[in-house]
């Protein structure tokens, strides 16, 4: 991983709607979406990390940073190797990392931030309905408590949001995370195709 991959984070709290704009962004040619949370839930429920993850996430906790790091540089390389995300060419979309400060310092020398979408929203009460309905309809465990995903949201607050603050002012595009799908995606469109548009004349 010799030059940085030249990135856009999608952040804000769980229920805000990352995972969602980030595969919508997915579809299009040009832009790579990596969540940390699909790749932790993609692993082998039997295996070493697949517990470990097990552990923390039915509690509504994160992974220690270290791991976290690791797992996610493996994946970013297998990724590479089998032609999915070019680098040289696409515009990583991360969902969902970093999300501690320690972890921003960790991964400042493999990522480029190139502008920071921040999907929020004033009415906490409909994150968290948004949080129960995704649980049922994808069988989530971690969000079906009630206990869980208020741990998951003091986290947030707690651990995640100071990120914010490691960047620079100037990268942060505040986006009202309540609306349509589409409303939503035009938002965060008018921030990130503009970045990938001067990525790609490269
Ligand atoms: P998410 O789908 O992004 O809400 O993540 C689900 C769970 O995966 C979290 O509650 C954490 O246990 C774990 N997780 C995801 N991303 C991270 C991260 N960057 N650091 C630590 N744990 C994470």
């Amino acid at each position: 991983m010799a030059d940085r991959f030249k990135t856009v984070l999608l952040f804000g709290a769980p229920g805000a709607g990352k995972g969602t704009q980030g595969e919508l962004l997915g579809k299009i040619p040009g832009f790579f979406h990596m969540s940390t949370g699909d790749m932790f839930r993609s692993l082998d429920r039997d295996s070493e990390a697949g517990k470990k993850f097990e552990s923390f996430s039915s509690k509504g906790e994160l992974v220690p940073d270290e791991v976290t790091i690791e797992l996610w540089q493996d994946y970013m390389s297998k990724r590479i190797a089998e032609g999915s995300y070019d680098p040289s060419s696409m515009l990583l979309i991360l969902d969902g990392l970093p999300r501690t400060v320690n972890q921003a310092k960790l991964i400042e020398p493999l990522i480029e931030v190139l502008g920071i979408v921040h999907l929020s929203a004033k009415d906490k009460e409909a994150m968290v309905q948004r949080l129960r309905h995704r649980a049922m309809q994808q069988n989530r465990t971690d969000d079906a408590k009630e206990e869980v995903v208020r741990n998951r949201l003091d986290i947030y607050e707690r651990e995640t949001r100071p990120v914010l603050n490691v960047y620079d002012a100037s990268l942060v595009h505040e986006i009202d995370a309540i609306g349509t799908m589409a409303s939503v995606l035009c938002s965060v469109l008018n921030v990130v195709a503009p970045i990938q548009a001067h990525h790609a004349a490269g």
